[in-house]
């Protein structure tokens, strides 16, 4: 390893990593590969003590109970909080999106969450399930969002939070807004996994991480016809 090194971490994926969430990891390596940067991917258990030097941490989503524990560890642990506090990017998914807010319900339970961003979790009357699609902030300059959700939360937004996308299909936070971003830190209630979905949000990842302006382009051919199929599938709003 260098200094130039991108060190990207995966979030206990013993607890949290659902619909194919762990494949945000591969993409994002193999993205940064392709463009010749060098990269190395850490899996960190529960069990083991969080790095708080690495570039990029990414977080799944589970069902509550370990949504529950994963939040306390985090917490007892403060790694990941000293890594954000020091300019790390963050893509956080559903139950990892959650608890990255001020607290979230967790088998009818109200749970502290991280703190890391101004938002906050209660239930809904019904579970969101189904295809999920969105315009994002034109301020991140990205193309529609694309995403699978299966959640029972609904999330609010504080002032220090802004929404990630528009709904356009789906429910994500409440029908209205879907996933929330403030700094480097991204979250979403959009598996699938969601980097194979949206290949731009990995690049995003990779410049606010590496401070480049722009990226050598990647043959996108086929994320561009799994984008197409998917966005056609999702219901509108
Ligand atoms: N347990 C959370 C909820 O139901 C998150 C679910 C998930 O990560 N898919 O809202």
């Amino acid at each position: 390893m260098n200094d130039s090194t991108l060190r990207i971490v995966w979030i206990y994926p013993d607890l949290l990593s659902t619909y194919g969430d762990r494949g945000n990891m591969l993409i994002l390596a193999h993205r940064a590969a392709a463009r010749g940067i060098p990269v190395e991917t850490y899996e960190v258990r529960s069990d083991m003590q969080m790095p708080t030097s690495a570039d990029i941490y990414l977080i799944g989503g589970g069902e509550d109970g370990p949504q529950a524990l994963a939040a306390q560890r985090l917490i007892t642990d403060g790694g990941l909080h000293r890594a954000v506090n020091q300019g790390a990017s963050v893509l956080a998914i559903c139950a990892g999106y959650q608890l990255f807010g001020h607290s979230f319900f967790a088998k009818g339970t109200k749970c502290a969450g991280l703190g890391l961003l101004d938002i906050f979790s209660d239930r809904g009357e019904t579970r969101a399930v189904g295809e999920l699609r969105g315009d994002i902030d034109p301020r991140l300059g990205l193309p529609p969002l694309t995403g699978f959700e299966n959640h029972g939360g609904r999330t609010h937004l504080g002032q220090h939070a802004a929404p990630l996308a528009r709904v356009t299909g789906g429910i994500g936070n409440d029908g209205q807004t879907e996933g929330a971003w403030a700094g480097k830190v991204i979250g979403t209630y959009s598996h699938g996994p969601a980097l194979a979905r949206n290949p731009a949000i990995a690049d995003l990842l990779l410049r606010w991480s590496t401070g480049a302006d722009r990226l050598a382009p990647l043959d996108d051919s086929w994320p561009e016809r799994l984008r197409g199929e998917r966005l056609a599938a999702a219901t509108p709003a």
